[in-house]
């Protein structure tokens, strides 16, 4: 929770100096139950009611009318009027924008590989090249287990496979707030005019090959649950793997290689944990200057 908010204050800051273009919007999120006991223990857990508003079946309707039709079916809904959304890719792609316009920013693109030098640090390679670096911040999701083998540790991460689907539609009948539909676990997130509908976990899946059942399944939810975005029988699907670790907590942190620090197993919540896990790794990085 504090990586979240840390990194939500970051970004807040790095907006304000002008990072821009990735659809960023804070619209609230609003967790809609459909079974009474779960919603009780919900709306009985809620420890901030500005932040954490308990509404009625009716007001969940009135926050999100997109949602009006599931009314009937709900026991209520939480309402977080401070969550944000954005748009992870277009995110990324104004990152590196930004990062461009530093004279000492490069972007190689490859396949690294990492090695123990036997002194105490790692060696990088990139497509089979040594590059000479002060610091290396292993970042590659799940594949990050890969790169540790050859020096010798073993990172606790498995994957976690989700499915999304993406559709365009009039924007008059896409939800405005990001709604979690919190029994089915299938979130719905407006980015501009279209739709993010994201859910499901395939814990044990050995890649992020899409399994058509499973999306065949999600597509029926969607167009149950909200057809006006509809038809979705022709949205983009995508499925990928989010790197988890046993207990939640993501490794960002230093290693017993003096130039390897890591910043990996965010499961769920990478986007969310990234702005934050950004500023640790800054805070570790300035720890280590001689
Ligand atoms: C369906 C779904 C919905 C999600 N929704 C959300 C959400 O709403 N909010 C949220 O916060 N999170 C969400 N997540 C989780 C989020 O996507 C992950 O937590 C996040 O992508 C993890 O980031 P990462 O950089 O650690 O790993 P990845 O995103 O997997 O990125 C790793 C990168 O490393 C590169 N790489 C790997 N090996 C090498 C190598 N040897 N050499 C060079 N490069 C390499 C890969 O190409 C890749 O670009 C969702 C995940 C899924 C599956």
């Amino acid at each position: 929770m504090a990586l979240a908010l840390q990194g939500q204050q970051a970004l807040n800051q790095w907006r304000q100096d002008g990072l821009a273009d990735f659809l960023w919007r804070k619209p609230g999120k609003l967790v809609v139950y459909r079974n009474a006991h779960k919603f009780s223990k919900a709306a009985q857990s809620v420890s901030s009611p500005q932040q954490e508003q308990v509404l009625t079946p009716v007001e969940c309707a009135q926050v999100e009318p997109a949602f009006a039709g599931l009314a009937p079916t709900l026991a209520g809904g939480i309402f977080s009027p401070d969550d944000e959304v954005a748009d992870c890719y277009l995110f990324c792609q104004a990152l590196l924008k930004s990062l461009q316009k530093s004279r000492e920013f490069q972007l190689v693109k490859g396949d690294a590989t990492l090695e123990d030098d036997q002194g105490g640090r790692c060696r990088l390679r990139i497509n089979g090249t040594v590059w000479q670096t002060d610091l290396v911040v292993l970042a590659a999701g799940l594949a990050s287990r890969e790169l540790m083998q050859p020096l010798g540790q073993r990172l606790p991460l498995y994957g976690l496979k989700g499915y999304s689907l993406t559709v365009q539609a009039d924007p008059a009948v896409l939800p405005d707030v990001s709604v979690t539909d919190y029994d089915n676990r299938v979130v719905y997130a407006r980015l501009g005019d279209r739709l993010r509908i994201a859910a499901m976990v395939d814990i044990g899946a050995l890649n992020a090959s899409p399994d058509p059942r499973r999306l065949a399944s999600l597509k029926h939810l969607a167009e149950e649950t909200l057809p006006a975005a509809g038809p979705y029988a022709s949205a983009t699907t995508w499925a990928g793997m989010r790197p988890a670790t046993p207990t939640g907590v993501p490794l960002v942190e230093r290693t017993q290689w003096r130039n390897l620090l890591l910043n990996v197993g965010h499961g769920a919540l990478g986007f969310t944990l990234s702005c934050g896990s950004a500023l640790t790794i800054r805070d570790l990085v300035e720890e280590m200057q001689p």
